[in-house]
């Protein structure tokens, strides 16, 4: 391994001092670009954006090409060994279209606004000046590739392979997501189950025919309550029902009702009893008559898993 000299240290920080401007210029282009992650032309069109900056900068990069979400983008600086430094980030965003016209990319009182400004265009922009730097002066301590993937906000479900196969021969992974208000540098993340559920009744009129009916709504109603229950705060899990529909009309008993819970969790062990807990709540009918089906629709990892990938890097680098 070599260490970076402290020329071309200096050289880099020097040179990074004088980028503000175009730091500024380039988040502003990003964040004026709506890029939600259903939105496919948007963040294809901020990946344009950091394209023509790799481009502009001499340094390597190459498309992964996804029909459904952004494509992913992988630069590379240096080479000469297969064990990398891998700088990433994501595109998308939680916000919908027009809201980049609805409140623009602006600087008040030394401090930037805009959609995703902090999360996390402003780290986007910050490894594209990194490997900049690194590629203009050379002495970085490992080969760089910089990850720019379009799907983080959804649970990443066309880049997770892509970051676990780059990350497995990293030797160090920054991810360049926003700290939080206070400074604080955020060094680890909850796992997280994004899941859909259906639960189905039975029709009828409520005036004429009110006992025919089996109520979906009242059962989605009990149900809501069970998995909310589920929440252990001091374990750190807890289950939300975020968004819920159901019925056909107003005199009718519901045939049908639709929910969407978001699990968050520490360990692989309380994702597993959590998910056990859940699926009792959608085997039982609080309601008789009703029935209910679940589906997984995303799911990013807990980074107690990411630190037992690199304990193994860490042996295996022991061994080798
Ligand atoms: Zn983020």
């Amino acid at each position: 391994m070599t260490a970076t000299s402290t020329t071309d240290k200096s050289k880099i920080l020097e040179w990074l001092a004088t980028q503000r401007p175009a730091m500024l210029a380039l988040l502003e282009e990003l964040v004026n670009t709506d890029s939600g992650s259903y939105d496919k032309p948007g963040v294809d069109a901020v990946g344009a954006h950091i394209r023509r900056f790799l481009e502009t900068n001499g340094i390597a990069h190459d498309s992964i090409p996804n029909d459904k979400f952004g494509d992913g983008i992988r630069a590379t600086v240096g080479g000469g060994s297969n064990t990398t430094i891998l700088l990433m980030g994501h595109r998308d965003t939680v916000f919908p279209r027009q809201e980049a016209a609805r409140r623009p990319f602006r600087i008040d009182n030394g401090r930037a606004y805009g959609p995703g400004v902090a999360d996390m265009k402003a780290g986007l922009v910050m490894n594209a000046f990194v490997l900049a730097a690194f590629q203009k002066f050379g002495g970085a301590p490992a080969p760089l590739v910089g990850l720019f993937t379009g799907d983080e906000e959804i649970g990443s479900p066309s880049s997770r392979h892509l970051i676990e196969s780059e990350a497995r021969h990293a030797r160090a992974v920054f991810n360049s997501e926003p700290g939080r208000p206070s400074g604080a540098v955020v060094t680890g993340r909850k796992g997280g189950v994004f899941m859909r559920f259906e639960v189905t009744g039975k029709a009828a009129h409520s005036g004429a025919n009110f006992s025919q009916g089996i109520s979906a709504i009242e059962e989605i109603a009990q149900k809501i309550i069970a998995l909310h229950a589920l929440t252990d705060l001091a374990k750190g899990t807890t289950v939300n029902v975020g968004l819920i529909s159901g019925g056909q009309t107003v005199n009718t008993v519901a045939p049908w009702a639709r929910g969407e819970i978001d699990l968050r969790f520490v360990t692989p062990a309380d994702r597993e009893a959590a998910m056990v807990r859940i699926d009792e709540v959608m085997a039982h009918s609080f309601v008789p008559g009703t029935s209910a089906t679940l589906e997984i629709a995303g799911e990013f990892l807990e980074h107690a898993r990411a630190i037992r990938a690199e304990r193994r890097w860490r042996q295996q680098q022991a061994q080798s």
